[in-house]
């Protein structure tokens, strides 16, 4: 059975939920449930250039935007063309500034254009007044650009923490409605353990509002962990992905899917030449290894559930939350980290 083609129905696709053999005739006839809109779920990509963040690493300048970026864009717009799906693209302000005719036309096509920040800089490596600078010089260029509001934003590497948990009242104050950009499982680098995995609004502690969409983790081998994009994608088995997918859809929670340009390549991300003495092309040869691993199956998995499944842009599930009554719970929070100075 198709979950995507069963339309606004809250029918169990077979198998799942279907009445059990034992069942008394009076639990048979039981009314069915009301009608529901099926959930729909959140698609996005983070539009920037694999090779230019690592050349930003290696030698302080991001340099040209390479073209296997381009056709790697190519190749989501072709999948989202084929299953009808509109996305959010959070792009970074060097793409903007390398790429301006490419964002105009990818929001002619009706997809969202958000902030991903200018250069790809993580918040905790960042004061307040310098993740203001980024934030609205990032959201002015984009906005210029195409000529529309921008209202949603995602940190790179997901890094609003509780440590940088503040952020959210500077994301709010540069005019972003949501953020997408909290994990709610600490993981090494990013994380912020037992936040609601739902989307939520939230009052902040300076009385402002922000919609959160967090990106979706679920439950595998015991263990709470992200699996919505990127790597996990990449490493989980297709099977896996579907059915946690078809556990949210079922409990209409909504799922959230994060995609880089470079995790549907056809080619193998190469590195090397980047950097420029042997503990850099060290690193780059373990970042390349890594980024490979599993890529070749990305595109039929993304391709799959997007046929399968209802997703949209996350600028339409932060609008359903802004009429909502907000949580106040990160206003004890972010009164709880020492804001940096
Ligand atoms: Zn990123």
């Amino acid at each position: 059975m198709n979950e995507r083609d069963s339309g606004t129905t809250t029918e169990p696709p077979r198998g799942e939920h279907s009445p059990k053999i034992g069942m008394t005739a009076s639990s048979v006839s039981e009314p069915p449930p009301a009608r529901q809109v099926q959930v729909v779920h959140g698609m996005s990509i983070d539009v920037e250039d694999h090779r230019q963040i690592l050349s930003s690493r290696f030698r302080g300048d991001p340099g040209e935007v390479s073209a296997q970026f381009d056709r790697d864009m190519d190749e989501i717009l072709a999948i989202l063309d084929a299953t009808g799906t509109k996305a959010t693209f959070f792009v970074i302000g060097t793409i903007a500034e390398q790429r301006p005719d490419c964002l105009r036309r990818w929001a002619d096509l009706g997809h969202e254009i958000a902030s991903h920040g200018y250069a790809h800089k993580p918040i905790w490596a960042m004061t307040p007044t310098e993740l203001r600078e980024e934030l609205q010089s990032c959201k002015r260029r984009l906005e210029d650009t195409i000529s529309e509001p921008i209202t949603g934003f995602r940190a790179p590497i997901f890094s609003v923490r509780w440590d940088s948990v503040w952020a959210l009242d500077t994301i709010s104050e540069c005019g972003f409605t949501y953020d997408s950009s909290i994990v709610p499982v600490r993981m090494r680098r990013y994380g912020v353990a037992g936040f609601d995995p739902q989307p939520a609004p939230y009052l902040l502690p300076s009385g402002r509002r922000i919609v959160e969409i967090p990106l979706s983790i679920g439950r595998l081998w015991g263990r709470t962990m992200p699996v919505a994009g990127g790597g996990y994608f990449r490493l989980l088995p297709q099977v896996t992905i579907r059915r946690i997918l078809r556990r949210f859809t079922m409990r209409q929670e909504v799922f959230v899917v994060y995609c880089h340009p470079y995790d549907m390549s056809a080619q193998p991300f190469q590195s090397a030449d980047l950097a420029e003495n042997w503990l850099d092309r060290l690193k780059g040869g373990l970042i390349s290894f890594k980024s490979n691993l599993g890529r070749a199956k990305v595109r039929r998995l993304v391709r799959s559930i997007l046929e399968t499944f209802r997703f949209g842009p996350l600028k339409d599930i932060a609008e359903k939350q802004e009429t909502h009554e907000p949580k106040r719970l990160l206003a004890k929070a972010c009164s709880d980290v020492r804001r940096p100075v």
